[in-house]
Protein backbone atom coordinates (compact mmCIF):
# COMPACT_ATOMS: atom_id res chain seq x y z
CA UNK A 1 0.00 0.00 0.00
CA UNK A 2 1.36 3.47 -0.93
CA UNK A 3 1.98 5.82 1.60
CA UNK A 4 4.38 8.54 2.25
CA UNK A 5 5.71 8.21 5.98
CA UNK A 6 5.98 4.47 5.94
CA UNK A 7 7.81 2.32 5.80
CA UNK A 8 10.54 3.49 8.05
CA UNK A 9 13.98 3.70 5.34
CA UNK A 10 17.16 3.38 7.36
CA UNK A 11 17.74 6.65 6.85
CA UNK A 12 15.15 7.81 8.51
CA UNK A 13 15.52 5.46 12.05
CA UNK A 14 17.39 8.66 13.51
CA UNK A 15 14.87 11.01 13.26
CA UNK A 16 12.35 8.49 14.10
CA UNK A 17 14.22 8.40 17.59
CA UNK A 18 13.21 11.98 18.24
CA UNK A 19 9.25 11.47 17.23
CA UNK A 20 8.67 11.43 21.21
CA UNK A 21 9.20 14.57 21.67
CA UNK A 22 6.24 16.53 19.65
CA UNK A 23 3.96 14.00 21.64
CA UNK A 24 1.06 15.68 23.83
CA UNK A 25 -2.02 14.79 25.98
CA UNK A 26 -4.56 16.85 26.08
CA UNK A 27 -7.86 17.02 28.81
CA UNK A 28 -11.01 16.80 27.00
CA UNK A 29 -13.78 17.11 29.86
CA UNK A 30 -16.75 17.29 27.69
CA UNK A 31 -17.74 17.13 23.70
CA UNK A 32 -17.41 20.47 23.47
CA UNK A 33 -13.65 20.31 23.93
CA UNK A 34 -13.52 17.43 21.71
CA UNK A 35 -15.13 19.44 19.13
CA UNK A 36 -12.44 22.11 19.46
CA UNK A 37 -9.24 19.55 18.95
CA UNK A 38 -11.22 18.07 16.51
CA UNK A 39 -11.43 21.26 14.42
CA UNK A 40 -7.50 21.82 15.27
CA UNK A 41 -7.08 18.69 13.12
CA UNK A 42 -9.39 19.39 10.52
CA UNK A 43 -7.25 23.21 9.90
CA UNK A 44 -3.90 21.20 9.60
CA UNK A 45 -4.33 17.85 8.77
CA UNK A 46 -2.95 16.98 5.03
CA UNK A 47 -3.70 13.67 3.03
CA UNK A 48 -2.63 10.74 2.99
CA UNK A 49 -2.42 10.04 6.63
CA UNK A 50 -3.41 7.32 8.57
CA UNK A 51 -4.89 7.86 12.36
CA UNK A 52 -4.85 4.86 14.90
CA UNK A 53 -7.92 5.42 17.22
CA UNK A 54 -6.81 3.48 20.33
CA UNK A 55 -8.59 2.90 24.20
CA UNK A 56 -11.53 1.13 25.54
CA UNK A 57 -14.92 0.93 24.76
CA UNK A 58 -16.71 4.21 25.16
CA UNK A 59 -13.32 6.39 25.56
CA UNK A 60 -14.50 8.83 22.76
CA UNK A 61 -13.10 7.47 19.66
CA UNK A 62 -16.03 7.35 17.45
CA UNK A 63 -16.71 11.00 19.14
CA UNK A 64 -13.56 12.69 17.90
CA UNK A 65 -14.05 11.31 14.08
CA UNK A 66 -17.07 12.30 14.11
CA UNK A 67 -16.24 16.07 15.38
CA UNK A 68 -13.13 15.71 12.96
CA UNK A 69 -15.12 14.56 9.74
CA UNK A 70 -17.59 17.72 10.68
CA UNK A 71 -14.86 19.99 11.68
CA UNK A 72 -14.03 19.46 7.87
CA UNK A 73 -16.80 20.39 6.68
CA UNK A 74 -19.43 17.20 6.08
CA UNK A 75 -22.82 18.04 6.70
CA UNK A 76 -24.70 14.60 7.08
CA UNK A 77 -24.99 12.36 9.99
CA UNK A 78 -21.02 10.86 10.47
CA UNK A 79 -22.77 6.74 11.86
CA UNK A 80 -20.41 4.67 13.82
CA UNK A 81 -19.08 2.25 11.67
CA UNK A 82 -19.05 -0.52 14.33
CA UNK A 83 -21.64 -2.76 11.95
CA UNK A 84 -20.74 -1.59 8.49
CA UNK A 85 -16.49 -1.42 9.51
CA UNK A 86 -15.86 0.99 6.60
CA UNK A 87 -17.81 4.58 6.09
CA UNK A 88 -16.21 6.97 3.10
CA UNK A 89 -16.37 10.44 3.48
CA UNK A 90 -15.58 13.09 0.73
CA UNK A 91 -15.01 15.87 2.01
CA UNK A 92 -12.84 19.49 1.49
CA UNK A 93 -10.70 17.56 -1.46
CA UNK A 94 -10.26 14.42 0.54
CA UNK A 95 -11.84 11.46 1.40
CA UNK A 96 -11.96 10.68 5.29
CA UNK A 97 -12.18 6.51 5.87
CA UNK A 98 -13.23 5.41 8.96
CA UNK A 99 -13.19 2.20 10.07
CA UNK A 100 -13.97 0.33 13.05
CA UNK A 101 -12.56 -3.31 13.60
CA UNK A 102 -13.94 -4.26 16.81
CA UNK A 103 -16.21 -6.92 15.28
CA UNK A 104 -14.22 -8.68 13.04
CA UNK A 105 -12.46 -11.86 14.27
CA UNK A 106 -9.86 -12.32 12.11
CA UNK A 107 -7.44 -9.58 10.33
CA UNK A 108 -8.41 -11.10 7.12
CA UNK A 109 -11.35 -10.15 7.06
CA UNK A 110 -9.97 -6.96 5.88
CA UNK A 111 -8.85 -7.72 2.58
CA UNK A 112 -12.60 -7.77 1.53
CA UNK A 113 -12.71 -3.83 2.33
CA UNK A 114 -10.69 -3.70 -0.40
CA UNK A 115 -8.92 -0.99 1.44
CA UNK A 116 -5.94 -1.19 -0.47
CA UNK A 117 -8.18 0.20 -3.97
CA UNK A 118 -9.95 2.88 -1.53
CA UNK A 119 -6.41 4.39 0.42
CA UNK A 120 -4.98 6.86 -1.73
CA UNK A 121 -2.97 10.06 -1.94
CA UNK A 122 -6.05 12.29 -0.95
CA UNK A 123 -7.06 9.89 2.30
CA UNK A 124 -7.01 10.00 5.49
CA UNK A 125 -7.46 6.88 7.14
CA UNK A 126 -8.68 6.72 10.86
CA UNK A 127 -9.18 3.04 12.62
CA UNK A 128 -10.58 2.13 15.62
CA UNK A 129 -9.75 -1.15 17.60
CA UNK A 130 -6.20 -1.19 14.54
CA UNK A 131 -4.79 -3.95 16.59
CA UNK A 132 -7.73 -6.37 15.22
CA UNK A 133 -6.18 -5.49 12.01
CA UNK A 134 -2.53 -6.78 12.37
CA UNK A 135 -0.61 -6.61 9.58
CA UNK A 136 -3.62 -5.96 7.15
CA UNK A 137 -3.91 -2.40 7.81
CA UNK A 138 -1.38 0.35 6.42
CA UNK A 139 1.51 1.72 9.08
CA UNK A 140 -0.01 4.65 10.97
CA UNK A 141 1.33 8.64 11.52
CA UNK A 142 -0.13 9.24 14.51
CA UNK A 143 -1.50 6.71 17.15
CA UNK A 144 -4.38 8.65 19.50
CA UNK A 145 -5.29 6.90 22.43
CA UNK A 146 -8.61 7.73 24.76
CA UNK A 147 -8.59 7.30 28.02
CA UNK A 148 -10.12 8.01 31.64
CA UNK A 149 -8.39 9.54 34.42
CA UNK A 150 -9.97 9.91 37.83
CA UNK A 151 -9.67 13.69 36.66
CA UNK A 152 -11.00 14.10 33.05
CA UNK A 153 -11.19 12.21 30.40
CA UNK A 154 -8.24 12.84 27.71
CA UNK A 155 -6.30 12.16 24.48
CA UNK A 156 -2.84 11.40 23.75
CA UNK A 157 -1.28 11.87 20.60
CA UNK A 158 1.73 9.81 19.60
CA UNK A 159 3.68 10.00 16.26
CA UNK A 160 4.93 7.00 14.54
CA UNK A 161 6.25 8.67 11.16
CA UNK A 162 8.02 12.29 10.16
CA UNK A 163 4.50 12.95 8.84
CA UNK A 164 3.05 12.37 12.15
CA UNK A 165 5.67 14.24 14.32
CA UNK A 166 5.53 17.35 11.91
CA UNK A 167 1.59 17.02 12.81
CA UNK A 168 1.76 16.44 16.19
CA UNK A 169 4.14 19.86 16.24
CA UNK A 170 1.80 22.31 14.47
CA UNK A 171 -0.99 20.89 16.79
CA UNK A 172 1.09 21.62 19.84
CA UNK A 173 1.68 24.99 18.23
CA UNK A 174 -1.64 25.70 18.38
CA UNK A 175 -2.37 24.80 21.61
P1 LIG B 1 -15.87 4.75 21.42
O1 LIG B 1 -16.01 5.02 19.95
O2 LIG B 1 -14.46 4.92 21.92
O3 LIG B 1 -16.44 3.41 21.83
P2 LIG B 1 -17.80 6.91 21.72
O4 LIG B 1 -17.11 7.99 20.97
O5 LIG B 1 -18.92 6.20 21.06
O6 LIG B 1 -16.72 5.83 22.23
O7 LIG B 1 -18.27 7.58 23.08
C1 LIG B 1 -19.06 6.92 24.05
C2 LIG B 1 -19.89 7.93 24.80
O8 LIG B 1 -19.09 8.86 25.49
C3 LIG B 1 -20.81 8.75 23.91
O9 LIG B 1 -22.06 8.82 24.52
C4 LIG B 1 -20.18 10.12 23.86
O10 LIG B 1 -21.14 11.11 23.73
C5 LIG B 1 -19.43 10.21 25.17
N1 LIG B 1 -18.19 11.00 25.09
C6 LIG B 1 -17.16 10.82 24.23
N2 LIG B 1 -16.16 11.67 24.45
C7 LIG B 1 -16.54 12.44 25.52
C8 LIG B 1 -15.92 13.51 26.27
N3 LIG B 1 -14.68 13.95 25.94
N4 LIG B 1 -16.60 14.03 27.28
C9 LIG B 1 -17.84 13.58 27.61
N5 LIG B 1 -18.47 12.58 26.96
C10 LIG B 1 -17.85 12.02 25.93
MG1 LIG C 1 -16.54 3.65 18.40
Amino acid sequence: MKHSGNPVKPSEAHALSGLSKADWTRGVPDEDSVAILAARFARLIKAPMVLFLQGDLGAGKTTFARAFIHALGFKGYVKSPSYGLLESYPVSGKTILHLDLYRIEDPEELDYLALRDLYDEKSVLMVEWPRKGVDHLPAPDLELEFGEDTETRFISSFAKSIVGFEFNREVLQDF
